[in-house]
């Protein structure tokens, strides 16, 4: 006798290959049979609905949240059971030396490392998993400081001796984010030899490129160099051409991609399905206040100046009769500017749609899990927009394909053994949803609006998430990297 089973469900497993009605078993947190299955002590009726591996957010901000809101209600309530975090530079290993992460991620760390990272999760755990990379920004302060040099020969041996025994202990690789300080200031010939300390543990270098606007393809070339002399599989964050004399550009940089998997090279990417990005304000405009980055601009949260909380810095500007970088400045010269936390519209609705057809490309929701304000809505959005509005709507990509991209592709990205199919054996993270009806419902102005047609979430075969509310379960752990398949042409 089972311990659960879910029946009468259209089972989309992850792997791409169309749907078929059956039942599935669950004991002990893993799925055990599935099709035709024995009877169980507990049974869930699906009613018919889709059932697919929970999603894997394959680019999250997340490292704080998991402490500070273990209820993760803005993931599991879109289907998300596990997270990657340590994205763009900024991460928890070395964090404890590192302020600008600490206020970047809300952190407050009380580890060293990640076998510390991990303790303070398992002691406070989190409805849904994670996985962690080792971010270089981070790395990188908490070793030369804020300091715009070269990083001396004993410093790269420490620096790599931090990323190697955070490798030891489970991370699944290392980020960049060469747009932000101190990251921009390192040369490509510090970042090879960081990320050679991640291949003897098969570790993927993940980067958000030095120049997402006119310099994107330079920028996704040294990303897939740095790759390729490491010897590991490269992976580009967050993918979009921005600015609006670059928009256009993701069909050619998805070129330069096929053409490095067709020499032989392993690369995959994540993208988020919304035409404005997000961040720390104070980072975009580290080299001076560049007005055509302000003018479609809007702020998300501002501790400082709340009332500015979901207006367009234009309309700021012309409500006080001020110019533009006026208002940049009044904001960048508050108390707590660093948290002060922006949207900019700077991509092409046409590249996003180049992206979600593409086959190595994941979704990352890129979300800043800040609530206050007017937060950038990926964070709560992301993948039920996907399904309603890129897949059922627009046709963009079929259903079984962009489950399997949100799934099992993910799963072996970040050597996740075990997770990322409906098969017997891997873990029972589950989203049980209804293809004809999901999508988003958090806009720009009501970002914290649940998802609908997301009817039922487990992780580890406990339900994090039952028609419209999270539960109290919290079953999730930080995980461990596993030696991952590499992804083949
Ligand atoms: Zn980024």
């Amino acid at each position: 006798m089972h311990q659960l089973a879910i029946r009468n469900v259209h089972v989309l497993d992850g792997s791409g290959r169309a749907p078929f009605l059956g039942d599935v078993a669950i004991d002990a947190g893993r799925l055990v049979e599935v099709g035709e299955i024995g009877a169980a002590r507990r049974n869930v009726d699906g009613r018919g609905r889709t059932l697919a591996p929970g999603f894997i957010d394959a680019h999250t901000h997340d490292d704080g949240a998991l402490l500070r809101h273990p209820s993760m209600w803005f993931k599991v309530s879109q289907g998300v059971t596990t997270v990657v975090v340590g994205n763009c530079g900024f991460g928890a290993v070395a964090s404890a030396r590192s302020p600008a992460t600490r206020s970047m991620l809300s952190l407050s760390p009380t580890w060293i490392d990640l076998a510390g990272y991990r303790a303070a999760i398992e002691s406070s755990p989190p409805a849904l998993n994670a996985i962690a990379l080792v971010g270089h920004n981070t790395l990188r302060e908490a070793t030369l400081g804020l300091e715009s040099r070269r990083a001396s020969a004993a410093e790269m041996a420490t620096m790599r001796s931090t990323v190697a025994s955070a490798m030891e202990q489970g991370a699944c690789g290392i980020s960049t984010g060469l747009l932000y300080a101190p990251g921009a200031w390192a040369p490509e010939d510090e970042l090879v030899p960081l990320t050679e300390a991640v291949a003897p543990f098969g570790g993927i270098y993940v980067s958000h490129v030095r120049d997402e606007f006119d310099g994107l393809l330079a920028s996704v070339d040294e990303a897939l160099r740095i790759g390729q002399q490491a010897g590991v599989p490269t992976h580009v964050s967050h993918h979009k051409a921005a600015g609006r004399s670059n928009w256009g550009m993701v069909p050619r940089s998805l070129e330069r991609i096929d053409d490095a998997v067709m020499s032989g090279q392993d690369v995959t990417l994540d993208a988020y399905p919304y035409t404005a990005g997000s961040g720390p304000m104070a980072q975009y405009f580290r080299n001076g206040i560049d007005p055509g980055l302000a003018e479609g601009m809007r702020i998300a949260s501002c501790p400082s100046l709340p009332h500015y909380e979901g207006r367009m810095l234009v309309d700021l500007a012309a409500e006080q009769g001020c110019s533009l970088e006026d208002v940049v400045r009044q904001i960048l010269d508050a108390p707590d500017a660093d948290q002060a936390i922006c949207l900019q519209f700077l991509a092409d609705e046409g590249d996003i749609e180049a992206n979600l057809r593409h086959p190595r490309v994941m979704i990352g929701s890129d979300g800043i899990p800040e609530l206050r304000g007017k937060p950038h809505p990926r964070l709560v959005g992301t993948f039920s927009r996907v399904l309603g509005v890129y897949v059922r709507q627009r046709r963009v990509c079929s259903l079984p394909e962009m489950v399997r991209r949100m799934t099992s592709l993910p799963a072996q990205r970040f050597g996740l053994a075990g997770r990322g199919r409906i098969e017997p054996g891997f873990h029972a993270d589950l989203v049980l949803f209804d293809p004809a009806t999901v999508v988003d419902a958090a806009t720009y102005d009501e970002p914290l609006r649940p998802s609908v047609g997301i009817e039922l979430v487990m992780v580890g075969g406990e339900v994090v998430w039952r028609e419209g509310h999270a539960t109290s379960a919290r079953p999730g752990r930080l995980l461990a990297h596993e030696l991952g398949a590499t992804i083949a042409p």
